[in-house]
């Protein structure tokens, strides 16, 4: 299967398919990953991102958002419970849209790694 797809395993993790195959799903649910592909029974065990999402999106939005914030508080000064209520739902819904993506990369990145057929060194 994997000689006929043009794309690579970082594509097919970002498309949330098996970075194997390109076929079967790479995610059971919203972040949890299935235990293997449904199409080519590749085992996904050895194929862990961690915490490594999390951490790289703490870092980015952190880096964006606090200097948002405090342009906001010299522009307008707003009350600190506004402050906290907006950047609050900023990051969190910033986060919902972007951790299934950099999880589904990160492990693209290591299947490109860990690839047991070393077919993309
Ligand atoms: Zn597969």
């Amino acid at each position: 299967m994997r000689e006929g797809s043009p794309i690579g395993p970082v594509r097919r993790a970002l498309k949330n398919t098996c970075p194997n195959c390109g076929e079967g799903s790479l995610f059971s649910s919203w972040l949890r990953m299935a235990p293997s592909c449904s199409s080519c029974n590749f085992d996904f065990s050895e194929l862990d991102a961690g915490d490594g999402p999390a951490s790289f999106l703490v870092l980015i939005y952190g880096a964006l958002i606090v200097p948002l914030a405090f342009l906001l508080e010299v522009l307008a000064s707003p009350p600190l419970w506004l402050q906290a209520l907006l950047w609050g739902v900023v990051m969190l819904i910033a986060t919902m849209k972007s951790l299934r993506p950099l999880k589904a990369l990160i492990i693209g990145w290591q299947f490109r790694i860990h690839d047991p057929d070393k077919k993309y060194f």
